[in-house]
């Protein structure tokens, strides 16, 4: 039996608070209404992209938090196996939709969120995604960053 995280409608209709920033999972939990327990306990082991700093701290990503949150209900009630990987949710026509040319936007070394526009009604929809590991190392080829 899987456990399903704790994610009701009132905590879905307040992900519109979240902003583009990283939240400690306190403040994520303030922002939604829940314990901070849920979301260790809950979230994070239900796959809530999140990283963790030299600190060990957990940081989550807002618009992370909210693709992830939104994806995760809309599975639940399409019952479906998760999306194909071209498909987002529209929150308005309530189905999921192909995306064609996304926007690529990393959030950082571990996350990518997918941007696009429906194509039956234009609402901005997205995805958060694993970014694959690169095969190549990209460093040190001669940027002149940071020297
Ligand atoms: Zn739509």
């Amino acid at each position: 039996m899987k456990r399903q995280p704790l994610l009701k409608r009132t905590h879905i209709i307040k992900l519109g608070r979240l902003l583009d920033m990283m939240y400690k999972p306190s403040e994520i939990a303030e922002e939604i209404g829940v314990a901070q327990d849920t979301v260790y306990r809950s979230y994070l082991p239900a796959g809530l992209p999140h990283e963790r700093d030299a600190h060990g701290s957990v940081w989550i990503h807002g618009p992370a938090f909210v693709a992830w949150a939104k994806e995760t209900v809309a599975k639940r009630k399409s019952k479906r196996k998760g999306l194909p990987d071209d498909h987002a949710w529209c929150m308005r026509c309530n189905q999921p939709v192909v995306m064609s040319r996304p926007v690529v936007k990393p959030i950082n070394r571990y996350l990518e969120v997918l941007q696009a526009r429906c194509p039956q009604c234009g609402t901005k929809v997205n995805r958060a995604k694993k970014r694959l590991p690169s095969p190549f190392c990209k460093d040190g080829e001669g940027l002149g960053e940071g020297s």
